[in-house]
């Protein structure tokens, strides 16, 4: 089978992979640079979500832990377990109890193979672990593990797969429409396929509706915003803002903390980048936990990307980050989907192209 990839960010890439592994013939088209969008702007965590739990998305949670399990295994130089930690103080609004069930959890999703189990620290050894930690009012608090990534360069090394099977990869060649014969128009030229994947991302609805083919799903495009300090954290941190209770994370990454993220909606059309807004509200936040207060004059670099979630509440952060692939005739058009269940995404998107 003759196929065509629209997208080289992680979900296009893993697709890419899938049909040569399949013995396939493969062209992906990226518009720009690989992985130069949403897939390099993430928070860098392999991981099954832990918070997703307590919106009951327990599926994607176990889907997840398999396949972080998978990436830690199959690419140790870029990737590696992290432990975080959730403090518990007083004022926190999740008790311990429910953090315990939720690490029992999760724990047990991540099946044999986990990585480690959580484990209660007592305030002294959460102190001893990152000394700048607020200890006023800290009951202790939960470590566990997930893993971390660099996401840039894992992408690359998936288009290396892709390229060693034999994919044709063409960056820089934007798809200007395509139809549900196997039509690709580029820049360049006119392409016939046997049959197409639209995993364009955040702009895979907008692909579609310019090209005249009805979408089933609807994208609900969510901005995500970061901070990196100079300095690593002693460990990774899952905190809940102050003034919001939504969750963040402070991680340590390549020798700086890395502090995000936020839920902000996004047209396709404005600038994509960290808004004052945003920047405000993760200082905020990282100064409420940590006594070494960081000002926007710290800030060595901030970075922003789009979530392509699939429109089903009003509320960014509970809005289901599942994907969803939706077939007319020789075009397949993907929806949404985490960078962490990449492989799976990239395997069902095969399965559907041959059916
Ligand atoms: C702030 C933030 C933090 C996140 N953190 C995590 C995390 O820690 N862990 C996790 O698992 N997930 C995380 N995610 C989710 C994850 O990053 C994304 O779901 C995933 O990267 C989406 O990948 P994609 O390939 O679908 O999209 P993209 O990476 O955006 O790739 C789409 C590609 O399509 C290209 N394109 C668009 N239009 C065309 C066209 N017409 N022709 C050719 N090419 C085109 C674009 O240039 C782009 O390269 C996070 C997301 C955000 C925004």
């Amino acid at each position: 089978m003759k196929a065509a990839i629209i997208g080289g960010g992680i979900n296009g890439l893993a697709s890419a992979w899938a049909l040569t592994q399949a013995g396939h013939e493969v062209t992906l088209f990226e518009r720009d640079g690989l992985m130069g969008e949403t897939s390099s702007a993430s928070t860098k965590l392999l991981h099954g979500g832990l918070r997703y739990l307590e919106h009951g998305q327990v599926r994607l949670v176990y889907e997840s832990l398999q396949e972080r399990n998978w990436w830690l295994r199959q690419a140790p130089d870029l990737t590696h377990p992290l432990r975080l930690v959730v403090p518990v103080y007083r004022t926190s609004s999740r008790p311990r109890w429910k953090l315990k069930a939720g690490l029992w959890l999760y724990d047990r999703l991540a099946g044999r193979d986990r990585i480690g189990s959580h484990q209660w620290l007592g305030p002294g050894e959460l102190t001893e672990l990152a000394a700048d930690l607020d200890a006023t009012g800290l009951k202790g608090g939960y470590a566990f593990y997930d893993g971390q990534m660099d996401d840039y360069r894992l992408g690359l090394w998936v288009a290396d797969q892709v390229r060693s099977l034999g994919g044709a990869i063409h960056e820089d060649e934007a798809v200007e429409r395509v139809d549900t014969e196997g039509n690709v128009v580029t820049e360049a030229g006119s392409y016939r396929f046997d049959a197409v994947a639209n995993v364009a991302g955040p702009w895979a609805e907008a692909l579609n509706e310019r090209s005249g083919v009805p979408c089933g799903y609807h994208l609900d495009l969510i901005r995500g915003s970061h901070l990196l300090f100079e300095g690593e954290p002693g460990a990774g941190f899952l905190l809940e803002s102050p003034r919001d209770g939504r969750a963040f994370f402070s991680l340590p990454y390549q020798g700086r903390t890395l502090v995000g993220t936020t839920e902000v909606r996004q047209d396709l059309d404005q600038p994509l980048a960290c808004s004052e807004a945003e920047r405000d509200y993760l200082l905020e936040a990282h100064n409420h936990y940590f006594r070494e207060q960081r000002g926007a004059g710290d800030i060595v670099e901030a970075f922003a990307g789009v979530r392509p979630l699939i429109r089903s509440s009003e509320d960014p952060s509970r809005v289901s980050r599942e994907y969803k692939l939706e077939r007319r005739g020789r075009l397949v058009t993907v929806y949404g989907g985490k960078w962490t269940t990449a492989r799976r995404l990239g395997e069902k998107v095969a399965q559907a192209l041959k059916a």
